[in-house]
């Protein structure tokens, strides 16, 4: 199967050089020219096996330039029991009988973001081969958190890589800069920016644009590459767990086989929630997905109105990983929704790089509201949604994961839908400690790690291997750098 652009479709190639790529040198993003179709046989063919067979199954439907053999063995790699702590890999827990979470944090990093970040760097590694590449590929990433630890842990000695990661000094939790800062691995580099996010992914994005450091990082055999979520090696590994989640309530009787299931995907890129849609188009009985926003509720206009409009306050949340006004893989939702018009979307997204703002066509505005709901979830609902899972059910979900379950009682109780409902469970509650802590009604008791121990204590709730094996950690990088001088990072960096 090949990929192509978003913007040109006659930019076309194996899904090899889409994952190397990452995005499409006219701005576009790499889209399969096809979705595969799965029936009941199929779906039936994964109830009995492991989520590491689920995800090659899955992944060599679509990446057909690799072999059934070597996704297997990577999605060994990505998800073993010295990376993740169930066998289940993303196990779906039951609320009650019509509502279940997914549960997608069980890995090194207590994030969503391993799901596909311990993927990714493998597929790519891979993909150097295929294409007889023979540079290394650096990887930089800006990060306001968790994407750049996500980053660090999957490509952590992974030949032919090296990876860079910058964190805004003093705009990441705790948690956070402990995780990046003690990574370990030959391959790896992790620099504070004095400044915030937008200091850092601005110094990134400069880097990527200097012509002369490409020359120059060529001559001593790089090339930089992203491993950000526009990233098709990104989205393929998310496909596979809303399959597996229907095959998990198929296995344990809560569904009968063809039922429709919803998604309430906590969304801030729209990367998660866009593997939801290609899981339903390859055929999954899927019903509503239903989009939950935070206070930054640019995407639950957007699926109400058909206007997307970036001109808007920016509030930081509790949920930071869904602090987000420009969600950058809903690209590929409008290509596919436009019956695959690469010239209609060029518009609208020239309209969003010089206005901020576009209005799609009636069209698909009238497929959006088949397929999708939104709604958002204000900072005093999100701590009272913590509170009241906490008591009512003896279920401890963070910031994220609140949302989602708060937009999905709103769905229910809008449209009266009666299906079987899954929310996405995004992180654990360990990663956000003070707000989760607060929301439950006990004060904090500091800022650093020893919040982990308060949550325990009180909520009994065992703390993630990785998250309590910090506190004895050495620390390995204490690199910081003006937001200009990045670029001399990076050439330190690359020797
Ligand atoms: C990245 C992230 C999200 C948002 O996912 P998108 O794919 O960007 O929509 C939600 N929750 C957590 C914890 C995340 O890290």
């Amino acid at each position: 199967m090949k990929y192509y652009s978003t913007r040109d479709k006659s930019i076309r190639m194996e899904s090899a050089e889409a994952i190397k790529m990452g995005l499409s040198r006219d701005g576009g993003l790499l889209t399969p020219e096809a979705i595969p179709q799965i029936d009941e046989a199929f779906l039936q063919s994964l109830v009995n096996v492991s989520y590491q067979e689920r995800t090659a199954k899955v992944m060599s439907l679509y990446l057909t330039d690799y072999s059934y053999e070597e996704l297997l063995t990577f999605a060994k790699n990505a998800y073993g029991p010295d990376k993740y702590d169930t066998d289940a890999v993303a196990p779906v827990r039951t609320v009650d009988d019509k509502t279940h979470s997914l549960e997608l944090w069980h890995g090194p990093t207590s994030a969503f973001k391993d799901m596909a970040l311990q993927m990714l760097p493998q597929l790519l590694s891979s993909a150097l081969r295929k294409t007889g590449e023979d540079k290394t590929a650096c990887i930089l990433v800006a990060t306001s958190g968790d994407t750049g630890k996500g980053a660090l842990e999957g490509f952590a000695d992974v030949p032919q890589t090296k990876i860079m990661v910058f964190y805004p000094k003093d705009g990441v939790s705790v948690v956070q800069e402990t995780q990046m800062v003690t990574q370990e691995g030959e391959n790896v580099g992790v620099c504070a920016v004095v400044g915030n996010f937008d200091d850092a992914q601005n110094g990134v994005k400069r880097i990527f644009s200097d012509v002369e450091m490409r020359e120059t990082l060529a001559q001593r055999g790089y090339f930089l590459s992203s491993a950000n979520s526009i990233n098709w090696g990104r989205i393929q590994p998310q496909v596979v767990y809303y399959i597996s989640a229907y095959c998990d309530l198929l296995k344990a009787g809560k569904i009968a086989m063809g039922d429709k299931v919803n998604f309430c995907v906590p969304t801030g890129n729209f990367g998660d929630i866009l593997a939801a849609y290609y899981a339903k188009r390859m055929g999954l009985p899927v019903g509503m997905l239903i989009c939950a926003s935070n206070s930054n509720d640019v995407l639950t206009d957007f699926l109400r109105t058909g206007v997307y409009d970036r001109n808007r306050p920016f509030h930081t949340t509790m949920s930071p990983s869904m602090d987000i006004l420009i969600s950058s893989n809903l690209e590929r939702l409008l290509f596919h929704m436009s019956g695959e018009n690469d010239a209609e979307v060029r518009g609208y997204m020239a309209a969003l790089s010089s206005e901020g703002k576009y209005e799609v066509s009636d069209a698909i505005r009238a497929k959006l509201a088949e397929e999708f709901w939104g709604g958002f979830c204000g900072e005093a609902d999100t701590a009272a949604t913590i509170a009241d899972y906490y008591k009512n059910h003896g279920y401890l979900i963070d910031t994220h994961t609140a949302v989602a379950a708060n937009v999905m009682e709103q769905y229910r109780k809008e449209s009266g839908d009666e299906n079987v409902t899954v929310f996405v469970s995004t992180a654990s509650p360990y990663k956000f400690c003070d707000h989760v802590l607060a929301a439950i009604g006990e004060a904090p008791a500091g800022d650093g790690l020893e919040l982990l121990d308060q949550l325990t204590a009180v909520s009994g709730v065992t703390i993630p291997r990785r998250l309590a094996a910090l506190k004895g950690k050495q620390r390995r990088f204490d690199l910081t750098s003006e937001k200009m001088e990045m670029e001399s990072v990076v050439l330190d960096f690359l020797q």
